[in-house]
């Protein structure tokens, strides 16, 4: 670590790495903070729920310039190698280095976020930097929900821009993130005796993923396609529902589904396969892994859906809104509008289905919660909507952006990718909370952040270090 340049990030990395700073564990790395400010003689408020920010006066000429915020967060995703011996509550990370990556052996590396950390730090602690007054925010518990950002006191900043740390590819300059909510449909189950043959329905091996980043990878919901199947089966065949269940995170598009159901006679089984079969044709190209299988089971009595209830849910579930609804005209190729139904669950009083909802636009998370709400009217379910999560709005007119493109020109001779993601980030958090922020997101190159393959480029450290001091030697 003795080596690596610029010294000064390093070696607070290397500081941050010994203290555990596991989402959750916040205590000593916040202290850790608290302490530096303190060593540097620098004004700071630590709040109850940890989070810290530490002010730094303007360099000189610098005194008349507008304060710039500086933010990164605090925690690390804690993964480890089967049969590493490390206590995360307790231990600190074992870094080395291989080529140009720093890496941790056996763990997550934490240079998400801690990179950031280590830089604003060095920034705060050089005296030679030409800045204006610099507002760090180091905030707790991002990783688990946005948690610390949620907390912070917005009135203690000053700053109507900053610069948040907490990207991972050197080329891209994020512009724009994703606000979010939960919603949820519930239809209490009504039951009823029937008597027929049992099939069961698996639909398994499709790609699945993160229904905020790769809802527009043209990947299959299988409970999108499980509507589809039961659709056409009740209409062909008639069938009844005994439970149809699928998926079990709303942020992540399911993979599988499965349904049981009855018939009246069990050759539907084999019109449900040949539907089945057009659709893995349909799908074949994104989804070269999906298997279908149909089995028939005992004749007997069942349980099942009463008529107008397997009405409602065979209806909702095959006409449900889901997957992309609307592009953003600003940022080429941003998915600004979905939803995901991520959880399909039958229990034994009701039936849930759980949306993850998306905007980039506060008008259009708000737009698509009230088309949502009036679908789950159509079919008399019961809507619930949570943990909610602020957007940070493209900005057409941000000085910022234009001041650190220039920047990045002057120092890698061509200008960043300019993006917007369809995710989270604690950014929304700071743009609800002061009015007009003008706020860019930026970060070293890393890879592979919360496994324990994550690295780190220590070159590209370097060159955003510099970056972002030349960048605000130009906040006059
Ligand atoms: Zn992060």
């Amino acid at each position: 670590m003795e080596n690596l340049k610029p010294e000064k990030v390093f070696e607070y990395f290397g500081e941050i790495c010994k203290i555990p700073h596991g989402s959750g564990n916040m205590e000593k790395i916040s202290a850790c903070c608290e302490e530096f400010a303190k060593s540097n003689g620098l004004d700071y408020i630590r709040d109850a729920a940890n989070n810290v920010i530490i002010y730094k006066p303007a360099s000189a000429g610098y005194e008349t310039a507008q304060p710039i915020i500086l933010q990164g967060h605090l925690d690390m995703v804690c993964q480890k190698d089967e049969g590493v011996d490390i206590d995360f509550e307790t231990d600190g990370l074992d870094i080395f280095l291989d080529g140009d990556y720093l890496k941790a052996r056996g763990t997550t590396l934490g240079a998400d976020n801690g990179i950031a950390v280590a830089m604003i730090m060095a920034i705060l602690e050089d005296k030679t930097l030409s800045h204006p007054p610099i507002e760090a925010v180091f905030t707790v518990d991002e990783e688990i929900g946005l948690i610390g950002a949620g907390k912070l006191q917005f009135d203690k900043l000053k700053g109507k821009r900053m610069i948040n740390m907490d990207s991972e590819e050197q080329e891209i300059l994020t512009v724009s993130c994703a606000g979010g909510s939960d919603f949820r449909m519930t239809l209490p189950v009504k039951k009823i005796k029937k008597s027929g043959t049992e099939i069961k329905i698996a639909l398994k091996g499709l790609q699945g993923g993160h229904s905020g980043v790769e809802i527009d990878k043209n990947r299959t919901n299988a409970n999108i396609l499980m509507g589809e199947i039961l659709k056409v089966a009740k209409e062909n065949c008639g069938i009844d529902i005994i439970s149809v269940n699928g998926g079990d995170k709303g942020n992540a598009i399911p993979n599988a589904s499965q349904a049981y159901i009855v018939v009246q006679n069990p050759d539907a089984a084999s019109r449900i396969k040949e539907f089945a079969a057009l659709k893995k044709e349909e799908i074949c190209e994104t989804e070269s892994g999906f298997i279908y299988e149909i089995s028939v089971g005992d004749t007997g009595e069942f349980e099942v859906f009463e008529k107008d209830l397997c009405e409602r849910f065979v209806f909702a579930l095959s006409s449900t809104p889901d997957g992309v609804m609307e592009m953003s005209t600003e940022i080429d190729g941003l998915v600004e509008t979905s939803l995901n139904l991520g959880i399909l669950k039958t229990g034994e009083t009701e039936i849930i289905m759980h949306y993850a909802l998306r905007s980039n636009k506060k008008a259009g998370l708000i737009a698509l919660e009230n088309k949502m709400k009036a679908f789950a009217g159509k079919i008399s379910a019961k809507v619930e909507t949570f943990g909610h999560y602020p957007p940070w709005e493209f900005k057409s007119d941000s000085d910022l952006q234009e001041l650190y493109k220039e920047k990045y020109k002057e120092k890698f001779g061509q200008y960043p990718l300019v993006k917007a993601i369809h995710a989270g980030l604690e950014c929304g958090m700071f743009a609800e909370g002061i009015n007009g922020i003008d706020c860019i997101s930026i970060g070293p190159e890393m890879h592979d952040v919360h496994t324990t393959k994550e690295r780190l480029s220590v070159s590209s450290v370097k060159n955003m270090y510099e970056l972002v001091t030349n960048v605000l030697a130009a906040l006059r």
